[in-house]
């Protein structure tokens, strides 16, 4: 555990060691937790030749391209009526990301206001599906996990708003299930 000031050199700390232990012929792995504009850790790891894991996506057609820089916070099958409807699926994948490390790398989407507290991003030539935001959580975006180039990458843990989940539908898995938001990640509806 390395713990500091801003600024305190603690990135550049971990980075040297990073360096010494690569240099003795270990794996390392390093983790930042930058959530400001311009990911400064992430840069800084970035530049010293480490692999930064960056997810990249877009919709059907090409129009719209997207990156995020980092790992996802939480992954959930929702099954909401909403996102039913704006699919046209049964339900929909969303990881979520803190929204500063998102960005729209070409195209610019269309925007939902699905409710009076929620817009949802899609592709306005093919139609996919892209992100959702709500007001109450500025510093956050979900993005969907089928609009990604490495769906497999992302693992979803629970489902929610199960209490709309269709009654064909017969799932296997044993994941937790909420039949609202999950509690801990998000307290308003969709
Ligand atoms: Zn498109
Ligand atoms: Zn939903």
């Amino acid at each position: 555990m390395v713990g500091g000031f801003l600024g305190a050199g603690k990135t550049t700390a971990l980075l040297r060691l990073a360096e010494h232990l690569t240099g003795q012929g270990r794996r390392v792995g390093l983790i930042t937790n930058d959530q400001s504009y311009g990911l400064v850790d992430t840069t800084l790891v970035g530049s010293h030749g480490y692999p930064v894991e960056e997810i990249t996506g877009g919709c059907f057609c090409g129009a719209v391209r997207y990156r995020v820089k980092g790992a996802t916070r939480d992954v959930s099958h929702c099954h909401c009526g909403i996102c039913r409807r704006t699919s046209g699926a049964p339900f929909v994948t969303w990881a979520t990301f803190p929204a500063a490390r998102f960005a729209f790398t070409s195209g610019t989407p269309a925007e939902l206001h699905s409710t009076p507290r929620a817009v949802r991003q899609f592709c306005a030539a093919c139609g996919t599906a892209l992100t959702f935001r709500e007001t109450a959580r500025p510093g956050s975006v979900d993005v969907t996990v089928g609009s990604m180039d490495r769906p497999d990458a992302i693992v979803p843990a629970a489902h929610i708003w199960t209490a709309s989940q269709l009654s064909w539908l017969r799932l296997g898995d044993d994941l937790p299930r909420h039949v609202g938001e999950d509690p801990e990640e998000r307290d308003v509806g969709p």
